[in-house]
């Protein structure tokens, strides 16, 4: 097998070849690295709780992976629970607290504005956690689990996100409890006989961790209202993601070091321990995940040459819906491989002009320098395990992909390709 080092070309994913998986499973295709998710969980190790943003990719397989990891589970829906469920996550702790004295950490934890009567009867039906982002939420879980305690999701008055879209604080967000209401609604919760026991800010996805620093002064001044029966902390994801050629990882560990001194002083202050969480999404599994694609035609509108493969916005969306980069390369069907670069703009099959992977913010198309390619190479769409299969979806009566695991060589299928059936299953004339 040639190696993959011109740049722009990639045979492999972790040892295995591109051609061979796109051969047996079909395209357009998920797959996934599980080193590289192992890595990333294990980046996180000084955190007392990594809980996972299943969101991002909640693949069982996946969910499963990171369990196995230590890593536990956030849960923003019903459908979300269940899948918690099913990938072995038990629904509540054990009731007693850890060697280091630190309090147990519930192994999934519902975290949402609201509740629908769906997922209110989940959560009381299995004792689950409930991280509440309004105080509707606590009365109407005070009704049906009395005297359970909750932790608290504060929208600090501030965000920060890789788009107004990932934004998730400040007065242009809807999420969790506005900072100057947390005295009332602490008042609201005692009334209801609810335990206020931890505090959380999520305030964007993709950011910088400049800003998501911020977060940790902000949920200080918080926690000293709710005073004594805080145990928890939560610093929520965002964490980023390089995405671009240039960027860098993040420096995780200062990032650490500030959180743990917020952690230190509140401990200090109460006089027990209390646990720090840390709930990434997009880190644990964005550069674990490809799509690949075949490119099916190559054309010339004007000046422009496009490249359009059988993947579009209906398998990946983050490029249409917030001018995403994402990296690409091309694995040519043969073993003579252009060395020429040229610039192309790379789009799907979908019949709407949004259907460009090579969009920057604003939907404007931009082009790539990719190896000269031509119908039936190809084309690998890379950190795209965030965000990526979980937004996929029917538009254009396309199936959903297949997912595959790569571990240690060898490859199976995580979730097979929707068949016609499954595009009509429900409906009737
Ligand atoms: C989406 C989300 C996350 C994860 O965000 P990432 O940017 O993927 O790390 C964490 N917590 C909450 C509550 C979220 O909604």
């Amino acid at each position: 097998m040639i190696a993959s080092s011109a740049p722009g070309l990639r045979r492999e994913i972790a040892g295995v070849s591109v051609a061979e998986l796109a051969e047996r499973y079909g395209t357009p295709l998920y797959v996934y690295d599980a080193e590289m998710i192992r890595r990333r969980c294990r980046d996180l190790a000084a955190w007392d709780t990594v809980r996972f943003a299943q969101k991002a990719c909640s693949n069982l397989a996946v969910l499963d992976l990171v369990r196995r990891e230590g890593v536990l589970v956030d849960a923003v829906s019903t459908g979300e629970i269940h899948r918690a469920l099913a990938a072995g996550y038990t629904p509540h702790a054990a009731k007693v607290a850890s060697a280091d004295g630190l309090p147990p950490a519930h192994p999934i934890v519902y975290t949402a504005d609201i509740f629908d009567r769906a997922s209110l009867d989940a959560v009381v039906k299995h004792g689950i956690h409930v991280n509440c982002g309004s105080a509707d939420m606590i009365e109407q879980l005070a009704e049906r689990m009395p005297g359970a305690s909750i932790t608290l999701r504060v929208n600090p008055g501030f965000g920060h996100g890789h788009s107004q879209k990932t934004n998730t604080g400040g007065e242009g967000s809807k999420h969790g409890i506005w900072h100057e209401e947390i005295p009332d609604v602490l008042r609201r919760a005692e009334w209801a006989g609810m335990q206020v026991s931890g505090l959380h800010m999520h305030i964007g996805s993709g950011t910088d961790l400049a800003h998501l620093a911020e977060v940790a002064e902000a949920l200080e001044r918080v926690a000293i209202e709710v005073g004594r029966s805080l145990t928890m902390v939560s610093a929520g994801g965002g964490l980023p993601v390089p995405y671009k050629p240039g960027e860098v990882h993040a420096d995780l560990s200062g990032y650490f070091t500030l959180w743990d001194a917020t952690r230190k002083r509140l401990e200090d202050r109460f006089g027990h321990r209390i646990r720090l969480e840390i709930e990434p999404g997009r880190y644990l599994t964005a550069e674990s995940g490809f799509v690949i694609t075949e490119v099916r035609a190559v054309k010339k509108q004007g000046t422009r040459k496009y490249l359009l493969v059988d993947a579009g916005f209906n398998t990946l969306a983050r490029p249409v819906l917030y001018g995403s980069y994402h990296p690409m390369s091309i694995c040519p069907q043969g073993d003579d491989a252009a060395q020429r670069l040229e610039e192309v703009a790379v789009g799907g099959p979908l019949c709407e002009s949004g259907d460009i992977f090579t969009q920057t913010d604003g939907g404007f198309v931009a082009t790539r320098p990719l190896p000269a390619a031509g119908a039936g190479d190809l084309l690998v769409i890379e950190i795209a395990g965030a965000y990526g299969f979980v937004m996929a979806s029917n538009y254009n009566s396309k199936p959903l992909p297949a997912e595959v695991l790569v571990d240690g060589g060898s490859h199976r299928l995580v979730r097979a390709r929707q068949t016609p059936e499954d595009l009509v299953r429900g409906e009737c004339v």
